[in-house]
């Protein structure tokens, strides 16, 4: 059956770096409606996975705003610390999202795993869930993953969240310091996209 593509999408998203990268990937002419305009309450993310947390926001936003969603949920997973945060990567950075306190905990976890940990790989990825909900509650669900590893310090002013830590495979910059127009065409976001474009 010929998919009817979507001409107005919700944001499911309170996270203005988020947001903007997404307003980003789709096509000019959809109309975007976020929750700068409605601001609805965030849900409780009781999910397990990255996938079951973008499912709940976009069904919970599609419901409120009675419009198609699009939600993401991402985060970053470290190895050596048994993938975490993962799912846990906002609320590392406390209520008041404070990425600095995020990123010295994380460097804290990884000092106590391994002392020389500054001498060595550490493996890490982006993990990013997107789905898309209709309100006849139809949806589409998809994961993207960026491959990379922890930097030795906090490098860059761009992006948001941990992207001053994070260095993808096959570069010497973190995302921090990346231009945004070359990390949206690295990272895990865009490739989640991806794999929904065709209904845009
Ligand atoms: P949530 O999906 O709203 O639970 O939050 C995901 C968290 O993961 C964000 O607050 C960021 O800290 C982190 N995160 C996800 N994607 C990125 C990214 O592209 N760059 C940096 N941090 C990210």
């Amino acid at each position: 059956m010929l998919q009817k593509k979507i001409k107005k999408i919700f944001i499911g998203s309170n996270n203005r770096g988020k947001l903007k990268e997404i307003a980003d990937l789709l096509p000019k002419n959809i109309k975007i409606y976020s929750n700068l305009d409605f601001k609805f309450s965030s849900p409780r993310e009781t999910g397990k996975t990255f996938q079951e947390n973008s499912l709940l926001k976009a069904k919970y936003f599609s419901k409120k705003s009675k419009k198609i969603c699009l939600s993401d949920d991402s985060g970053i997973e470290v190895d050596i610390l048994n993938k975490e945060p993962g799912i846990y990567s906002a609320d590392w950075a406390g209520k008041k999202r404070n990425f600095n306190l995020a990123i010295k905990k994380l460097y804290r976890r990884i000092l106590n795993k391994d002392k020389n940990w500054k001498n060595k790989k550490i493996k890490a990825r982006f993990v990013c869930a997107l789905t898309i909900y209709w309100p006849n509650g139809k949806f589409v669900s998809k994961i993207g993953k960026v491959e990379g590893r922890i930097s030795n310090s906090k490098k860059g002013n761009n992006g948001f969240g941990y992207d001053p830590i994070f260095i993808p495979d096959s570069n010497l910059m973190t995302f921090g310091q990346m231009k945004p127009s070359k990390k949206y065409r690295l990272d895990h976001r865009y490739k989640a996209f991806n794999k929904i474009k065709k209904f845009f």
